[in-house]
């Protein structure tokens, strides 16, 4: 396997996320939606597949799948379930209620932190089914003795949502996810965690020479339950496909494995030929139809969402787009925003944010005593690393920030006294000043050093610094 020549190739990347919603109940039926409990004691007679058992629309997923619609700019319409027939231990009705031809979402696009926009095909509802365990073996079903089946899983309301291959690297397609994730939490549609499988991806993978008009034949990538995974199926599987292309064999459109252990994608099975599910709509259930004034009010009561806040806090505080990405996924947006209207120096505050604040009780932090930090340090009374001290004791214990500095014996140095010690420095050192007058950099941290020692810590590394130049004449 060689590292792909990126001059020659581009990698194109679509990314199929299933989302399980943060219902009560099942998407068709009363029996609960919870994460773990014993085997198969989340069921009733829908879920088991029982003769006569009908299914009842649950409206809170309805109103879930139009929020994240919303949210992800989608154009909501009038929308059909249909049966996706297939053979499912784990489903025992032997049909996905899924929406095929008219999804509850469509045409869509969410913006990643740096300005990029991933469009989205469509996002529709569908059952989960429920899981088997197949045990002796190696854990796979055709070396199994036997299988097990709970069906705690099997109707719980998912999400599909369908991204366009707009991705190019990797990189892209862990921000895509980060960013989908944000956003079904912020809008309460799911809990988002990947490591409870209540997210999963499936990642479409294809290369192409660039400047090629057309998309290159893709494999579908299963399994991946991890970010940091995603990236390392999709590097793996970009390469694969290029050593075949150069070696002068072809792609075949394929369902591939992630396999974590070894860092390879394996062959599961061939998607040469479209597989036919005979979706036909489900006679069972009437079109979804939602009134116009609901999505309204589900739009007025959606909250910020992490795109417009980003845009927000750059604005505000003059800073690039990309630096405002981590602070809003920390939830301290709302108070570096506090802070600036406080009269706080917007850069400061949000190199505070972004590298000193990643302490999760950040977010209590006043505003109004972050500012007056921001203020004493901007205004010389602190140096970077005391105000980093202060910040760290505010964040842990509150208070008044010109108190804790005064606690920690933080008063400003006074400039003369400062001198005097550089000077006598200089006077005592005369080898290593002579270096320094030479232009020898690496010795500045020699006197730095020493001043900080004798002043432990309270003098300003680059105040040192200026006054060394000054003196060299
Ligand atoms: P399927 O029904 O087999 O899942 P879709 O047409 O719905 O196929 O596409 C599924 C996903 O594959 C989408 O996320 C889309 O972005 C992605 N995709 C389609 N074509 C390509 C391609 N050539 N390379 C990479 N991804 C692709
Ligand atoms: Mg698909």
């Amino acid at each position: 396997m060689t590292g792909i020549d990126l001059d020659r190739w581009e990698v194109v990347i679509g990314l199929e996320v299933h989302a399980e919603l943060a219902t009560r109940t099942k998407l068709f039926s009363a029996a609960p939606n919870e994460f773990g409990g014993a085997p198969n004691t989340h069921i009733d007679p829908l879920t088991l597949g029982l003769p006569g058992s009908l299914p009842v629309l649950n409206e809170h997923a309805v109103e879930l799948a139009i929020r994240v619609g919303l949210a992800l700019n989608c154009t909501v319409q009038r929308s059909v379930f249909a049966r996706k027939n297939y053979f499912y231990p784990d489903q025992p009705k032997n049909y996905q209620i899924s929406q095929y031809e008219l999804p509850i979402n469509v045409d869509g696009w969410l913006e990643l932190p740096s300005g990029q926009q991933v469009g989205i095909e469509r996002a529709h509802l569908e059952e989960d089914t429920g899981k088997s365990t197949h045990v002796g073996g190696g854990g796979r079903i055709h070396e199994a003795e036997y299988s097990l089946v709970d069906l705690n899983r099997a109707g719980v309301p998912l999400l599909e949502i369908v991204g366009r291959p707009d991705l190019r690297t990797g990189e892209e397609a862990r921000a895509y996810v980060s960013e989908l994730r944000a956003i079904l939490v912020a809008v309460g549609a799911s809990d988002g965690k990947m490591e409870e499988g209540s997210l999963r991806v499936d990642c479409n993978v294809s290369v192409r020479e660039r400047g090629a008009a057309e998309l290159g034949t893709r494999c579908e990538i299963k399994n991946i339950n991890s970010l940091r995974s995603l990236g390392r199926a999709i590097d793996y599987e970009a390469a694969r496909q290029v050593d075949l292309i150069t070696a002068g064999d072809r792609v075949v459109q394929q369902t591939r494995h992630w396999n974590e252990d070894d860092g390879r994608t394996h062959t599961l099975r061939s998607k040469e030929e479209a597989d036919d599910y005979r979706y036909f709509p489900d006679p069972d259930l009437v079109t979804l139809d939602p009134d116009p004034s609901w999505i309204e009010r589900v739009r007025l009561a959606l909250p910020p969402l992490p795109a417009a806040r980003r845009h927000r806090l750059a604005e505000t505080a003059g800073v690039p787009l990309e630096q405002t990405a981590l602070i809003v996924e920390r939830g301290l947006d709302e108070l570096c925003l506090a802070a600036v209207a406080a009269g706080a120096d917007p850069a400061r505050t949000i190199t505070h944010a972004e590298h000193n604040l990643s302490d999760e009780r950040a977010r209590a932090l006043d505003p109004a005593a972050f500012a007056a930090l921001v203020g004493m340090e901007v205004g010389g009374q602190l140096t970077a690393t005391q105000a980093k001290a202060v910040l760290a004791e505010l964040v842990e214990q509150g208070g008044d920030p010109v108190a804790i500095a005064a606690a920690r014996g933080y008063e400003a140095m006074d400039d003369a006294e400062l001198e005097g010690l550089v000077d006598g420095l200089i006077a005592e050192h005369p080898e290593e000043w002579a270096r320094f007058c030479d232009g020898d950099g690496k010795i500045t941290g020699f006197f730095v050093g020493k001043v900080m020692k004798a002043t432990q810590g309270k003098a300003d590394g680059k105040a040192v610094t200026a006054l060394l130049n000054s003196r060299k004449g």
